[in-house]
């Protein structure tokens, strides 16, 4: 117990600077990313080789513009956003271009951002017309008094912070479109006509859709940084869930349950939104983690065994996903489901790119 009192005291006097003003390692100051793409029923085999090359380029393209960034000192926000809005612009991924639709045809996106070491936090929500949702949610944070905007009132706060907007068009993938026109068919409503200005429609092969279906139930965009000041911050992009309805909001925009960052710990969660609303994940896991690390060796195993509980906790009640966290810049995933698209990399650390579950 004595020992045990003296380590978590020893971790604790690494830790502060660790997160307040970076940390050294052979003369260069700490840096750490880790993102994620998704969670989902992502199995060996059912993916063919070139979309899984495909998946991994981008996972790998979006850690080495994050990782260069920061081990060149930019600061930890705009890594975040910069390595967001690739994700959002790239159609593999559910947020911006690419992202699922609603039963009425169309798509709203939900994105939220947190600092680390001021709790400062921006989220958006039911977003139709911005081409970046994860540059929304910065500028609620910078520049409102606000924490959270939605729908009409948000895109008007673009439009007076002049971002870039985009044509319901702009987010338009084809295969997104015929998941939704499956899922409203099984729930007995109508097939909404096209947006105006997408394509004309072209056939998808049946097993991509299944498979889509599948590994995309989930495929959210996070990214989790500790810039080499030692600021967590962490953030969240989405389009939520296929064919959903009645402007349902995930737990992607609400600060403490798909996203959230403090002094030590920033996490990003991907998955059956409402359970991790309900259980409100992401900061009730870096709380755990904070608590435990008083009581575990390393950082590293505070974080896991938090991460592991809550996922298992999840996964009794019938949610399930995966998240993505750095505790004091370690990188730790988590996930109660098959596969989960991450990548994560920082100072001393080999470049780490992942789809399945044993890898
Ligand atoms: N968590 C998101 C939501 O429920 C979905 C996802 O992670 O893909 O909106």
């Amino acid at each position: 117990m004595m020992i045990r009192t003296l380590l978590a005291l020893a971790a604790l006097l690494f830790a502060v600077p660790a997160a307040q003003a970076g940390s050294e390692r052979s003369g260069e100051l700490e840096w750490s990313i880790i993102i994620h793409g998704g969670a989902g029923v992502i199995e060996r085999g059912a993916m063919d080789a070139e979309t899984e090359a495909a998946y991994r380029a981008a996972l790998q393209a979006a850690l080495e513009l994050g990782g260069n960034l920061l081990s060149g000192g930019a600061d930890g926000v705009d890594v975040v956003e910069a390595v967001i809005r690739v994700l959002e612009d790239d159609p593999k991924f559910n947020a911006g271009r690419g992202a699922v639709f609603t039963s009425e045809g169309r798509v709203e996106l939900d994105a939220s951002i947190m600092a680390g070491h001021s709790r400062a936090a921006g989220a958006v929500a039911g977003v139709t017309g911005v081409r970046h949702p994860i540059s929304l949610a910065r500028a609620v944070m910078e520049h409102s008094p606000h924490v959270m905007l939605i729908g009409d009132g948000a895109e008007n706060f673009a439009a007076e912070r002049e971002l870039e907007t985009a044509e319901q068009s702009f987010f338009f993938t084809e295969r997104r479109w015929q998941a939704m026109e499956r899922q409203v068919e099984r729930m007995g409503l109508p097939v909404p006509p096209r947006p105006e200005g997408a394509p004309d429609p072209e056939p998808i092969r049946e097993g991509a859709l299944d498979l889509m279906e599948r590994e995309h139930r989930f495929g959210t965009v996070g990214v989790v940084v500790m810039d080499t000041h030692g600021v967590t911050v962490a953030g969240t992009s989405t389009g939520g869930t296929t064919a959903k309805r009645w402007g349902r909001v995930g737990d992607t925009p609400i600060i403490g349950a798909g996203t959230w960052a403090d002094r030590r710990c920033g996490l990003s969660a991907t998955g059956t939104g409402e359970y991790f609303i309900r259980f409100n994940v992401a900061a009730a896991i870096c709380h755990e983690a904070n608590r435990l690390m008083f009581e575990q060796h390393s950082f590293e195993e505070a974080a896991q065994i938090a991460a592991d509980r809550m996922m298992e906790t999840l996964e009794a009640d019938g949610g399930d996903g995966g998240i993505v966290m750095l505790f004091v810049g370690q990188p730790i995933w988590a996930m109660n489901t098959p596969g989960m698209y991450r990548a994560s990399w920082g100072l001393g650390r080999e470049p780490y790119v992942a789809i399945y579950g044993d890898e």
